[in-house]
């Protein structure tokens, strides 16, 4: 990635009409917060943006500001002059926001995963970057696109939940200087944020918490910690996808721990694995990779066929694997 990624990309956002913003499945702080700051600045120049994925905004995001211009992907295409992807490293990670798509001249692709092989015509993939909203930050700035306090809420957000609340190691002092930026030029409000973000979860995700530790295993002396979630415990708690996000934290947070994981059972066959490692030496991207999954070093996922004791079983065995190797 370049600057003249970042200009030509520029170029491209104000010779064109028609937009469409994708986010993956499953969407996160970052992926919901940039896609809403890129559309609302893009806005701002008059554009019609639309902005998509495949699960619709999250009851716990929807206090992000104009979250209701994200929206489901429609079930018939449209056609685009340009398609943005966002915070997704691979395409097919856009689900239904993809086939929505019907045609687009130009396809961007903006992220910050290891594994994305950089699909597009114009990528940019910043690894460095640990929060897809530092990069549509540098985006507006460098290119003197419009900038409000609603484009800083919601680049804000993004930034921290995707930086643990600026606690990864990936969190650099450029990530403080933005975040302080969002504060300054935007005029945000950083406690009431916080609140909306970290301190209004519903009852069911500590009922969730409660039966996932349940669960709870410790395996390669202590150095594996892992937890899983049945479809039956999800239907009995009445819990929604979003409430589990954050939740692996708990076992990440224990002394001595280097891989976290979390099975989740999926309806179709498939378990979702979720998984943290604390040593940049022990690389979970890899690991999910062999598992058909990506992400980030520290922090990646999968969806693997088959039972939950199964899925449980191979991975666990494949991480007890490559900690043997390492040790
Ligand atoms: P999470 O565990 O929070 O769902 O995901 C952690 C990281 O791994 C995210 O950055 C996400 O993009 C990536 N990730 C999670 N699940 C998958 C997957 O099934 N495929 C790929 N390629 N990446 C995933
Ligand atoms: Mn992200």
């Amino acid at each position: 990635m370049s600057n003249s990624t970042f200009e030509q990309i520029g170029k491209v956002l104000r010779e064109h009409q028609h937009f469409a913003i994708l986010g993956h499945v499953r969407p996160d702080g970052d992926a919901l917060g940039s896609q809403l700051a890129l559309a609302l600045s893009l806005e701002q120049l008059g554009k019609d943006v639309r902005v998509w994925n495949e699960d619709g905004m999250l009851e716990k995001y929807s206090f992000l500001p104009r979250a209701e211009l994200l929206t489901k992907s429609p079930a018939r295409a449209h056609h685009v002059d340009v398609a943005i992807a966002l915070d997704t490293a691979i395409q097919n990670r856009l689900g239904t926001a993809l086939a929505a798509v019907g045609s687009a001249k130009i396809w961007i692709n903006i992220d910050h995963h290891l594994s994305n092989p950089g699909y597009g015509d114009l990528v940019i993939v910043d690894v460095s970057a640990p929060a897809t909203g530092e990069i549509i930050f540098n985006l507006i700035t460098s290119q003197g696109l419009p900038f409000n306090h609603d484009i800083a809420e919601n680049l804000y957000a993004a930034i921290s939940t995707d930086t643990g609340s600026f606690q990864y190691p990936n969190t650099s002092a450029r990530t403080f200087e933005i975040a302080a930026e969002l504060v300054r030029a935007g005029g945000l409000d950083v406690g009431k944020i916080s609140r909306q973000l970290y301190e209004n979860y519903p009852r069911r995700r500590l009922e969730l918490l409660r039966e996932l530790l349940r669960t709870m295993r410790f395996s390669a002396h202590d150095r594996v910690a892992s937890f899983s979630l049945s479809l039956k415990t999800a239907a009995d708690l009445s819990v929604l996808p979003e409430d589990n996000e954050g939740l692996i934290d708990h076992l990440r947070a224990v002394r001595g721990v280097i891989v976290a994981v979390f099975f989740e059972e999926l309806v179709d066959g498939k378990v979702r694995v979720s998984m943290r490692s604390k040593d940049e030496a022990v690389d979970v991207c890899a690991i999910c990779q062999k598992f058909g999954g990506g992400g980030h070093t520290l922090a990646a996922g999968a969806r693997v066929r088959g039972s939950l004791a199964e899925v449980e079983e191979k991975v666990l065995e494949e991480i007890r694997d490559v900690l043997k190797r390492g040790s």
